[in-house]
């Protein structure tokens, strides 16, 4: 689908930031050895998703954005936030790029301990009379999106009926009491959502614009029913979205909860854990490729909903956008290199049409991620595979202790060896936890604590230059708006 550029009108201050993934973006260790500043960019993401479809000598449209920086990311605790936490998660980042402030794991646009609102992007943009938009291919109660517009305790209040503390194989997470519609708070992200009146808001969660504002009253005004009185109009499918028009309000709600993802390994196939013979050596594990998930068909695909989002946002006055590739991230977290690799690439195919908008308005494009993931590419098989008793044997056993395994060295994380376009075998490996092997989170992969990429290109990107904080970026995305 071609974008729908409108005629050429000047709109200082528009800004579109495409913000990639929670976690998509796992720096590795390139930065070592790196010398003078500014230090590169790098991604096991961008990486993975790069190699496996171009080679290391492709680009992606990312990979020209011609500012090109990086970002620390932290988070704080929650009853001394003087004190850092060093890896973050998509509430604690997104809160920091839409707010400038860090806050708690779990805490959506709300300051540590003290539980104060903290003002976002989305409402600077729409005190100065700009557009606003929120795109994700999770659902627009996730925790990035929410980050960008509403203010809640914590980020699995998604919808009414979750506002107590949602209990997670055991483990009780905080609620929101506090922000419950009957003690006179803002309601759960849904119901904030609805209230919000953003232009354009695409993505999954339906069923929590379904759930009862009051559980025990089926007759209570649901989310979605507070979102078509305050002037949303519904899309439901890909044909629906195609069908808005400009000068509508535009919820699109695609799937109950997360879309499916655009690409899957092949028969279904993620990482595993390595296997040996009884005798230890390693058994050759199966590569295999990324191929189309059927189950995506008929899901709006992120471009689509840029390419609309466009639409729909344009105008004098400029506007504000949040893109989020949302399952970069999730299927890291599911050992899932092919899940992450095609969310990739289908947030870059829909960078390029913010691109091609940005040629003939001036726009402000940051691409950066809020945290950092598990997946490595490593060497297979281990430089160290053979260094096994009884196969190398080990010099001066009288002053170095013979403490090999009897077995093949090899990672002990899950790995995938994915055959990629060019037909070379890409090795990932997933190794942050053990995982449950629970069907829902098969691998319980977390995130990590390196910097982020952050790139960018258009009026107001000059900061983008040098190690920056991640609140930083929201005071680049205020100036380029002119300023609060
Ligand atoms: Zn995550």
């Amino acid at each position: 689908m071609a974008p729908d550029l409108q005629p050429l009108t000047l709109r200082r201050g528009s800004v579109t930031a495409g913000v990639a993934a929670l976690a998509a973006f796992a720096v590795l260790a390139v930065l070592a050895g790196c010398g003078g500043p500014p230090p590169p960019p790098a991604s096991g993401a961008v990486t993975m998703a790069r190699d496996y479809e171009l080679g290391p000598d492709g680009k992606l449209v990312m990979d020209r954005l011609p500012r090109r920086a990086a970002a620390t990311v932290a988070a704080v605790e929650e009853d001394d936030p003087d004190k850092i936490v060093f890896v973050g998660d998509s509430a604690s980042g997104g809160t920091a790029l839409a707010t400038g402030v860090r806050t708690s794991i779990g805490r959506i646009g709300t300051a540590a301990k003290t539980d104060l609102d903290l003002p976002n992007i989305v409402e600077v943009a729409r005190g100065k009379g700009m557009r606003t938009g929120i795109i994700t291919t999770a659902s627009v109660t996730d925790a990035s999106p929410a980050s960008f517009s509403t203010h809640v305790r914590y980020r699995f209040c998604m919808g009414p009926e979750h506002m107590a503390g949602e209990n997670f194989f055991g483990i009780q997470m905080p609620g929101c009491p506090q922000d419950e519609s009957s003690a006179g708070g803002p309601g759960s992200i849904a119901e904030q959502l609805a209230a919000q009146r953003l232009d354009v808001l695409l993505g999954g969660g339906r069923k929590y614009f379904d759930q009862h504002v009051d559980a025990a009253d089926p007759a209570s005004t649901t989310p979605l029913d507070q979102a078509l009185a305050n002037g949303y109009t519904l899309a439901a499918t890909g044909e629906e979205l195609a069908a808005a028009h400009p000068g509508e309000r535009l919820l699109g709600l695609f799937a109950p909860d997360s879309l499916e993802t655009e690409m899957d390994g092949e028969g279904g196939r993620r990482a595993e854990f390595l296997r040996l013979t009884p005798d230890g050596d390693l058994i050759e594990p199966e590569p295999f490729p990324c191929v189309a998930n059927p189950k995506h068909d008929g899901t709006p695909t992120l471009e689509a909903m840029v390419t609309k989002a466009l639409e729909l946002l344009d105008n004098e006055r400029g506007f504000f956008l949040m893109v989020e590739g949302a399952s970069i991230d999730k299927q890291a977290h599911n050992a899932d290199p092919c899940g992450s690799i095609g969310e990739l690439l289908a947030f870059d195919r829909a960078l390029a049409v913010a691109q091609r908008y940005a040629t003939q308005h001036p726009t402000l494009i940051i691409v950066t991620a809020d945290h950092g993931q598990s997946q490595q590419i490593i060497p297979y098989p281990s430089f160290f595979a053979g260094l096994r008793e009884g196969i190398i044997p080990i010099p001066s056993p009288a002053d170095m202790p013979r403490t090999f395994r009897p077995q093949a060295q090899h990672t002990p994380g899950r790995f995938a060896r994915l055959i990629s376009i060019s037909g070379s075998i890409l090795n990932v490996n997933y190794a942050t936890n053990v995982g449950a092997d629970l069907p829902m989170f098969p691998a319980f992969q977390e995130h990590t604590g390196v910097e982020v990429p952050v790139l960018a290109a258009g009026p107001g990107s000059e900061p983008v230059v040098e190690l920056l904080r991640q609140p930083q970026i929201f005071d680049i995305m205020v100036a380029a708006m002119g300023g609060r």
